[in-house]
């Protein structure tokens, strides 16, 4: 690993100004020096200086050395001041899909990665449980899908809509070209602890958990890192490339000037969850009718239930109130009314803002937004997981090597973005057009929806179903590992093998 030598190390040369009366109040070490360094690596004067510009005459200065900070904010207790500055050839900000994963295989590979991730734990709401055949062929690849399988989980074999109590089949998975003909349904929590694990075996990659990236650092017109809080204090990075993998409300795309562009989506969602008795149907369904759709994904005890709402409506459905929520739903799906008493709370019921949006630009020199970051999508096909990892996996083929040699250029960037923009706009224009076909008449609509002619082909034409199969687990660019295991892989495989 090269690893910067400063990586690590606390500034030792944090300035501050201070009366001396008060300095010396505190048994303070005065440096009656001016600082030796008065500009910072952008060329501006450092605050202090600054400040002290602004003051001079009236206020006498002094610079305090860090250790004195430190000192001083432990007898205030208010403030820890210390600074620590890393740095690596990779920045990932956002420990997601997407960044777990760019973090995983870039490692492997050999090269020096960050990854910071704002929250202690991966323990959130619901975010995606499913995990379609195209990422679950990429464990495959790098040789873990045996024991990510060996967690618990539940296989999706085939997809069906019901209109007016009949079923419609639209995809089916057994026929896919993958070595897992399913989509694989695993608490998201489970699957990204399982990356990070994984990606912790390698010498070469850092995850600093409760690091909340909140600038990025500009050398030159170049992005050169990011700068982070921590309940210890501030953090810098310094990095080659930064790589936002911060989502779909991304604070680094936003810093660095990049806007997505919006492409407008008819919905909402309230999830939530109800208990699945042992008579339920096992499999997942989807039900359609006039003003309402609900998808139910069956899990091992409990149903993850999306209950599709017209866009902004959610404010009008809370002040009917829950009894109205639960009349709705059992008027669509009369076999769960024996259940809904079980929502007794909107506490229970998560709103989700469904946004379809996508960057035009990717990347600014030293930086690259990929995953939600550079394109949400909508939840249709539950694609926005394997997209992600998709992009992570383009992402570590194209730039593993010129990061190890230092030599990430525009180019490349540039290069990732092509590769990556056309599964995205593809798979974009798929959903606006079921948006507008399917879920904004179904919404608007009085009567009993009219059954989508194309789903009444796909319910008949067996090929069809399998079609649509490989457009949702696959994608449209699948993505493929060609990033090396490198000495490390070996080392880390001993390790587990020892352990
Ligand atoms: C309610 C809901 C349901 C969904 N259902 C599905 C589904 O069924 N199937 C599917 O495929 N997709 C689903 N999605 C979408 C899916 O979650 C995303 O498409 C996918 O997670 C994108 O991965 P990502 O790594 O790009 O971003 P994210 O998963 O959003 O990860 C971003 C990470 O960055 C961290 N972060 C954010 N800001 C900072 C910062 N400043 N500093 C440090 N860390 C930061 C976040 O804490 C998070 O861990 C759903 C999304 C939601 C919200």
């Amino acid at each position: 690993m090269d690893a910067d030598p400063s990586a690590f190390s606390i500034a030792n040369s944090v300035p501050l100004i201070c009366s001396k009366k008060l300095a010396s109040e505190f048994g303070f070490s005065i440096n009656r020096r001016a600082p030796q360094k008065s500009i910072d690596d952008s060329g501006k004067p450092l605050i202090c200086e600054r400040v002290k510009s602004a003051l001079r005459g009236s206020w006498p200065a002094f610079t305090l050395r860090s250790s004195d900070l430190c000192r001083l904010a432990g007898f205030w207790g208010l403030v820890r001041l210390k600074v620590e500055n890393l740095s690596t050839r990779c920045c990932i900000v956002g420990a997601g899909p997407c960044g777990l994963m760019l973090g995983l295989l870039l490692a492997r590979a050999g090269v020096d990665v960050i990854v910071l991730e704002k929250h202690a734990d991966f323990l959130r709401d619901f975010r995606g449980d499913s995990i379609h055949p195209s990422t679950l062929e990429v464990m495959s690849e790098l040789g873990l899908l045996d024991e990510l399988l060996k967690l618990p989980h539940q296989k999706e074999l085939t997809q069906s809509a019901y209109f007016s109590g009949r079923e419609y089949p639209f995809a089916d998975f057994t026929r896919l070209p993958t070595r897992c003909k399913f989509i694989a349904l695993m608490p998201q929590w489970d699957f990204l602890n399982f990356l990070a694990e994984r990606g912790k075996s390698y010498p070469s990659f850092r995850l600093l958990m409760r690091t909340e990236a909140v600038e990025v650092r500009e050398k030159n017109g170049r992005v050169a890192g990011v700068c982070a809080k921590t309940a210890e204090g501030p953090v810098e990075v310094r990095a080659d490339l930064t790589v936002a993998c911060d989502g779909r409300h991304s604070i680094i795309r936003a810093r660095a000037g990049l806007i997505a562009r919006d492409l407008g989506a008819p919905m909402d969602i309230l999830w939530f969850r109800l208990r699945k008795t042992s008579i339920d149907p096992g499999k997942s369904f989807a039900r359609f009718d006039a003003g309402r759709i609900l998808v139910a994904i069956a899990r091992e005890d409990y149903w993850q239930c999306a209950f599709h709402i017209a866009k902004g409506s959610s404010d009008e459905i809370r002040r009917n109130g829950l009894p109205a929520f639960r009349q709705s739903l059992a008027r669509l799906v009369p076999e769960f009314a024996d259940r809904l008493d079980e929502l007794e709370d909107w506490e229970q019921i998560k709103l989700l803002t469904v946004i379809l949006d996508r960057l035009d630009c990717w990347h600014r020199p030293g930086l690259l937004c990929i995953g939600d970051a550079a394109h949400a999508m909508s939840p249709l096909g539950g694609v926005g997981v394997n997209l992600a990892i998709q992009d992570a996996v383009a992402a570590a083929n194209i730039l593993w090597e010129p990061l190890q040699s230092r030599m990430v250029q525009s180019d490349h960037l540039r290069r990732l973005q092509k590769r990556r923009m056309f599964p995205t706009r593809a798979t974009q224009r798929l959903q606006a057009f079921l948006h507008n076909r399917l879920i904004h008449p179904v919404l608007s609509a009085s009567a009993s929806p009219k059954v989508p002619p194309l789903l009444q082909l796909m319910s008949r034409f067996p090929a069809l179903r399998r079609v649509e199969a490989r457009l949702i687990a696959l994608g449209f660019r699948p993505e493929h590992v060609r990033t090396p295991a490198s000495a490390a892989e070996t080392i880390s495989v001993l390790r587990s093998g020892c352990s």
